[in-house]
């Protein structure tokens, strides 16, 4: 029950000659599948001959495409967006994704993941020379650049990389162009991207593996930092050299938190990484207890590793009302209280007289913790002892996701001792950040971001 949220997800779908809706309806279950990653408003656009169709609202995938919509979007390729609004965009139908834009060359649909650092920069360098702009998202400015660099360079494609070198930050991207479709990672990978293959011949980017799980299509690689793939005439063009490469740098809380556990990013099943996150935090920190309890559902991966090392009975602790939304959870105390325990219920019959140890993958603001703990004594649990999978959580991140402001992180102005006290528990412990190293090989050395926990940010 994370209080930090991802901010979007990617689709792109693509296949020569392709006729009819067959590749929006894959566009939509792609979503459906990646709906965890943007809940508040989504979009399809196709391709068909040389112009682009589209469809946008807010709200979730299977509302907004509702009523037959699916069927009158035909074409060979299409981009899809689920959304979770950045806090610099407004959450209405203009600033959902795909952004469909003319341009010099034609039309223009880009869907974006992540956060561009600079965008404020180039936002007001850009009206300087007269831009006007329809949304306030960072996917018009990515568009702007791109657009800006067509004028010069010899191909989409070639802008894509020219527009690379100006955008600073994290950038998942699929574009749609009158004949092309281009995928283009950053050069530092903050956030995932994927691609897999159909046996007839269909092309499917996503921002998990989930989604290509989703249509049937057959994982094939991660799309590369820095990385640009180009579709064209049924053919895949890979291109890397064009812009300077940053090293991995992939979120770490796409394995904490983020993704779905059945996604597998840079070859690691998530799931497995939260698992060993669990085994990892019972062996540095054991407890004297007889149950261990996830806070459903961001808890269950590390509850289990906990309890397969501890030795201690796993027990699902909670009834979860599945119908609360996350966006019903509204920033005043008195709707928090009402809305954690309308959406987790203690079941007596389970922890009372218990010791338990209670495990989720963060504490941000910390008011989540202490409505469920104060939950869980009056449901008549003798101790409660908490374990998160992940560091504390002490800088701001500024690459695609939303927490709350630096002030309001509960480790910004208490030590761990003190953030034990204010949400009641008998004992806390954290995951170390050398630990945290190990949930995944690929994250040893300088392979990822972490620095929500340590401050060492990839690209300022
Ligand atoms: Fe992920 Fe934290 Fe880095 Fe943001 S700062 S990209 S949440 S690891």
């Amino acid at each position: 029950m994370s209080e930090i949220r991802e901010e979007c997800g990617v689709i792109g779908v693509y296949k020569k000659d392709a006729e009819g809706s067959g590749l929006a309806a894959l566009a939509y279950m792609g979503m459906m599948a990646l709906q965890h990653r943007g809940q508040e408003a989504c979009g399809i656009a196709v391709g068909r001959g040389k112009e682009i169709f589209f469809h946008k609202n807010v709200g979730l995938v299977e509302d907004v495409f509702k009523d037959g919509i699916i069927p009158t979007l035909a074409g060979n390729m299409v981009v899809g967006h689920v959304q979770y609004s950045a806090s610099k965009s407004k959450n209405d139908k203009q600033n959902a994704q795909p952004l469909v834009l003319n341009y010099a060359k034609g039309q223009l649909a880009i869907c974006h993941n992540g956060n561009i650092v600079n965008a404020d920069v180039l936002r007001r360098e850009y009206e300087q020379g007269g831009a006007i702009y329809q949304t306030t998202t960072d996917a018009e400015i990515i568009a702007y650049t791109i657009a800006r660099h067509r004028i010069t360079s010899e191909s989409i494609e070639m802008a894509v990389f020219n527009a690379m070198k100006v955008l600073r930050g994290a950038y998942s991207l699929v574009i749609m162009s009158p004949n092309k479709m281009i995928v283009a990672r950053d050069p530092h990978g903050i956030r995932p991207l994927c691609f897999g293959t159909k046996p007839d011949g269909t092309y499917v980017f996503a921002s998990e593996s989930c989604a290509l799980d989703a249509v049937d299509a057959d994982f094939v690689r991660d799309v590369r930092p820095g990385e640009v793939i180009v579709l064209e005439n049924g053919v895949m063009r890979e291109l890397t050299g064009h812009c300077e490469q940053g090293g991995g740098k992939i979120c770490i809380f796409e394995y904490i938190y983020f993704a779905r556990p059945d996604s597998i990013i840079h070859n690691q099943l998530v799931y497995d990484s939260r698992r060993i996150s669990g085994r990892l935090l019972a062996e540095k920190y054991p407890a004297q207890a007889d149950i261990v309890v996830p806070v459903p559902d961001s808890g269950v991966p590390s509850a289990v590793g906990y309890a397969e090392v501890s030795g201690i009975p796993y027990e699902e602790g909670f009834g979860k009302n599945r119908y609360v939304g996350r966006t019903f959870i509204r920033p005043d105390q008195l709707s928090r209280e009402h809305a954690v325990r309308m959406k987790l219920n203690p079941m007596s019959k389970y922890v009372e007289g218990k010791r338990i140890v209670l495990v989720d993958d963060s504490i941000v603001r910390g008011t989540t913790f202490k409505i469920l703990i104060k939950s869980l004594r009056e449901a008549g649990a003798k101790e409660v002892h908490v374990r998160i999978s992940s560091p504390p959580y002490l800088y701001p991140c500024y690459y695609g996701t939303d927490v709350p402001s630096f002030d309001q992180l509960i480790l910004y102005n208490h030590t761990v001792d003190e953030v034990c006290k204010i949400i009641g528990a008998d004992s806390l412990a954290y995951l170390d950040l050398e630990q945290l190293l190990q949930i995944t090989p690929d994250l040893q050395g300088t392979g990822c971001c972490n620095a929500c926990f340590t401050g060492n940010y990839p690209v300022l």
